[in-house]
């Protein structure tokens, strides 16, 4: 299976595209420090798009469905009280979605 088709399996179809581009084509979502993680669920709770998942065994939240999480969202951050979000640098970002667009514009 092409890698592509691997990335989309399963994936909801609201999901699936951003402005026309394949999500998965773009470096947005959250990054857990899994050193300063503490478990506590919060993001999870927080976020409607079902990107994380507790994992019972490590007793930590990762990052489950990268490709849910909505473009320039940051929303989960504040609901972290050990700071153990982050994301991509939003202007390399940027700097990559205005290429996208351009490419996928041309089809
Ligand atoms: S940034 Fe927004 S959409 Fe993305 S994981 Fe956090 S709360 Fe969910
Ligand atoms: S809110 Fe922060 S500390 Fe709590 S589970 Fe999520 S990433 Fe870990």
């Amino acid at each position: 299976m092409a890698l592509k088709d691997d990335l989309l399996e399963g994936l909801e179809e609201q999901y699936q595209e951003y402005m026309g581009i394949p999500r998965h084509l773009i470096p947005w979502f959250p990054i857990i420090d899994n050193d300063k993680c503490t478990g506590c669920k919060e993001c999870l709770k927080f976020c409607h798009s079902n990107v994380f998942e507790y994992v019972e065994e490590d007793r930590k939240v990762v990052v489950k469905n990268p490709w849910h999480c909505q473009v320039y969202c940051e929303s989960c951050t504040y609901a972290c009280p050990v700071n153990a979000i982050s994301f991509p640098d939003r202007t390399e970002v940027k700097t990559i979605l205005r290429e996208l667009k351009q490419k996928y514009s041309a089809f």
